[in-house]
């Protein structure tokens, strides 16, 4: 029997991907127009942002946030990036040149902090020297410097990359837990609050597979692999069982996230303390935090890791990598190439 070619569910042309969650496969120009339209429903469902915003993209060079970047472009917004080189060793080499080129190919505007340069340390050093996991300074950092970026620059909104995969996996994560503090704060949108900026996350309707599609058919070269210090963390293992529960069930994962953020979230919004607790300078930095309540100058959670790690000499990222996570890096950078191929995400499921 010769396998028949699977046609574009909207023009009835050869498919490029199939999307099991929707039954359907789509032509290049169909899975742009259907990513575009999961982003514009999710800004108009979310109330996310205006034509008239000014909107700052945290760029990682990755699929994610160069897509919404570019995306939010072709839909008439008028968005600017952010990259901060956080010197994860050759990953954050290769993924700043990712970042500046596609800005420099469009002639966009791109902002660029280095964590070393600029504060002293970068997060392999600042994970070492804290004993803590590399992605919760990574994160406060990062935080700290797109709110800090948005109030200088005067940006009405920043945006990330965030995408359906991400958050599905952070809401598995914390059902597993019922830990009811996160639940009811994980929202696609988070409003502008004493000094921090709206912060926005116009990809959470689109998968993994779906952003990388979108890079291949508008020729947007992006880094492929994953942060070394990802490779063998929670975030990933949670990813993973989505995916199986995907295969055998397609539609699930989004069910799952859309469907909590539709009928659970509103249930859970009076557990959420974020509203709650005044908010006072940071004796440092001047960015909002809260106040101790020891009567101490308050001293924001960024400034307190700065002035820990700050000046310490640079630690390898080797050295923070354990051994198991070592090895699968080293396997994800060999299989990295297949996942953003053309085939791999016309065949299915292998990039999911
Ligand atoms: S995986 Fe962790 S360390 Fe790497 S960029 Fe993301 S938050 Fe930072
Ligand atoms: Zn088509
Ligand atoms: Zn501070």
């Amino acid at each position: 029997m010769v396998a028949s070619v699977s046609k574009c569910r909207v023009c009835r042309e050869p498919a490029i991907i199939d999307l099991p969650r929707h039954n359907a496969n789509f032509c290049a120009e169909h899975l742009l127009q259907l990513c575009r339209r999961q982003v514009e429903k999710a800004i108009a469902d979310h109330d996310m942002l205006s034509l008239d915003d000014r909107i700052l993209v945290a760029v990682s060079g990755g699929k994610d946030s160069l897509a919404i970047w570019d995306i939010l472009l072709e839909l008439g917004y008028r968005a600017e990036g952010l990259y901060i080189g956080l010197g994860i060793g050759d990953y954050s080499d290769e993924s700043g040149g990712y970042a500046q080129r596609f800005a420099d190919e469009r002639g966009l505007t791109l902002r660029t902090i280095d964590l070393r340069g600029e504060y002293g340390y970068d997060v392999p050093t600042a994970a070492k020297v804290t004993k803590r996991v590399p992605c919760s300074a990574c994160g406060m950092s990062k935080r700290h410097l797109f709110d800090e970026a948005a109030r200088a620059g005067g940006y009405d909104v920043v945006v990330t990359g965030h995408n359906l995969d991400d958050e599905a996996a952070v809401l598995f994560g914390n059902a597993l837990r019922w830990d009811v503090e996160y639940l009811a704060r994980q929202l696609p949108v988070l409003p502008a609050r004493d000094g921090f900026p709206k912060k926005v996350k116009p990809l959470v309707r689109l998968t993994e597979r779906e952003m990388a599609a979108w890079c291949i058919v508008r020729g947007i070269d992006y880094q492929v692999e994953e942060c070394p210090m990802a490779v063998g963390n929670k975030h990933l293992g949670y990813k993973e069982a989505l995916n199986s529960i995907e295969r055998q069930s397609p539609g699930s994962k989004s069910a799952f996230y859309l469907n909590f953020i539709e009928r659970m979230a509103p249930i859970l919004a009076s557990h959420s303390r974020a509203a709650a607790g005044e908010l006072v300078a940071c004796s440092s930095c001047g960015a909002p935090t809260t106040e101790p309540d020891s009567g101490d100058a308050p001293v924001c959670g960024f400034c307190r890791l700065r002035g820990r790690v700050a000046g310490h000499d640079p630690v390898p990222v080797e050295l923070v990598l354990h051994g198991g996570a070592r090895t699968a890096y080293r396997a994800a950078r060999l299989a990295a190439g297949s996942a953003a191929s053309p085939g791999a995400t016309a065949d299915g499921r292998t990039a999911q």
